[in-house]
């Protein structure tokens, strides 16, 4: 067996790190690719032929960087695409770009993003830890999102979360459970100081896995940005793209009619219960409250009457199905899709299905991760956060005193 190093990259922060440290407690050295940032991006754009979508850009940029900067070769940790994808040629790119760089040296470790490499990996000694840590990064990530709209110093508060998350990756990496781990730092943001309680309007970010939780450039730093201009985010956790593929494998195979054995799909429905009890039991460790995992079952019947269940566009019965249940909650004045420059699929449901899906009960703006346009982005945005704060003010919604101080507000995920 290769005893090269795993590089882990392309979920974001804090989840790559937090999953590489549970790769070092299992024996295996692992370390993070690096930020997926501006320098990723330019080099992934000068690296592919064009047309490559934004996640494939900042994998590629970033995975290059690593491969080049002097440290012995590792294994890239590659996942096939950002999430439920089937038109992603992230393999061969990497292939192409490390060859024209002379880094043919560093491998490719595949992660079968498939309903059997899922249920491969639960039934392994390693399921359960790996799977606790991006549990983690979702606690963590889901606190800070919170808290950054009430907090009066933004920069000091993700410096906390910064540093809470190289404790909680020590903690894995020693081998401890990860509801300790989060117990032990819940007190993380409690001295930081507030803002005055007003009224927020909340918007609803949808998009592809990637473009949801990898933070900075590729996630046009929204929910910074959002923040500072007051509105609250809420986006799904990382856990309802696996989740998803559980879903998928209980439907029938694409293009056929006939449903998977009734045994199968009972082990299906175990690991997903399964995964929403751990989900509950870490996101309350990590005093992120009653932050349920949304059901897929749900959304994906909001989503039915306009993409068929047996289609398969990306994460798209989930982006629609939420953009779809804010509006049936009523508790969102904005939804906002992040779409990756390039998505094939983001592109069919976000432009085609989703605004006659949501038909004027609900703004809707879609900004696409291309790299550059900061100014136009901004422009867009506080256009439609004008209105989103009318509509919240006007509904009169009370501001969320937890959330205010604590971050620990309630609300269903
Ligand atoms: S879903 Fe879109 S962004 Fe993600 S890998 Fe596929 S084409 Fe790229």
């Amino acid at each position: 067996m290769s005893t090269s190093e795993i590089w882990v990259g392309g979920l974001g922060w804090p989840y790559d790190e937090l999953l590489a440290a549970s790769l070092r407690a299992r024996g295996l050295p692992a370390s993070t690719l690096g930020p997926m940032d501006r320098d990723a991006f330019d080099r992934g754009v000068a690296a592919l032929p064009r047309g490559q979508c934004a996640p494939a850009l900042f994998t590629t940029g970033a995975l290059l960087r690593r491969a080049t900067d002097g440290s012995a070769p590792g294994r890239y940790l590659r996942l096939h695409s950002c999430g439920p994808c089937r038109y992603a040629l992230f393999g061969l790119g990497y292939e192409r770009a490390l060859s024209v760089a002379g880094r043919s040296s560093v491998g490719l470790l595949d992660v079968e993003q498939s309903p059997e490499g899922l249920l491969a990996l639960a039934e392994s000694e390693s399921g359960g830890p790996l799977l606790d840590a991006l549990l983690v990064g979702d606690a963590l990530a889901e606190r800070l999102r919170r808290l950054r709209p009430h907090v009066r110093d933004v920069d000091a508060l993700e410096a906390r979360a910064e540093g809470v998350s190289r404790a909680l990756a020590q903690a894995l990496e020693q081998g401890r459970d990860a509801r300790e781990a989060l117990v032990a730092q819940t007190q993380w943001p409690d001295d930081l100081p507030r803002l005055p309680a007003r009224v927020l309007p909340m918007v609803q970010l949808i998009g592809e896995p990637f473009s949801l939780h990898v933070d900075g450039p590729a996630q046009l730093n929204l929910p910074r940005v959002l923040a500072a201009a007051n509105a609250e985010v809420t986006l799904p956790p990382l856990a309802l793209w696996i989740a998803y593929q559980f879903w998928i494998a209980r439907q029938p195979a694409f293009g056929q009619s006939r449903k998977p054995a009734t045994q199968r799909v009972g082990e299906l429905r175990r690991l997903e219960d399964a995964l929403r009890t751990r989900f509950g039991e870490i996101m309350r460790a990590g005093e992120v409250g009653d932050y349920e995992l949304p059901d897929v079952d749900h959304l994906a019947d909001l989503a039915s009457p306009h993409l068929p269940s047996g289609w398969r566009a990306g994460y798209g019965h989930v982006e629609l199905g939420l953009a779809l249940r804010a509006l049936e909650l009523g508790r969102a004045q904005l939804v906002l899709s992040i779409k990756s420059f390039g998505c094939l699929p983001s592109s069919s449901v976000v432009d085609a299905i989703l605004p006659a899906a949501l038909d004027g009960r609900l703004p809707f703006l879609a900004l696409e991760v291309t790299g550059d346009g900061e100014a136009a982005r901004e422009s867009r945005l506080a256009l439609r956060l004008g209105s989103a704060r009318r509509m919240a003010e006007a509904a009169s919604l009370a501001p969320s005193g937890d959330a205010a101080t604590t971050g620990r507000a309630p609300r269903a995920g």
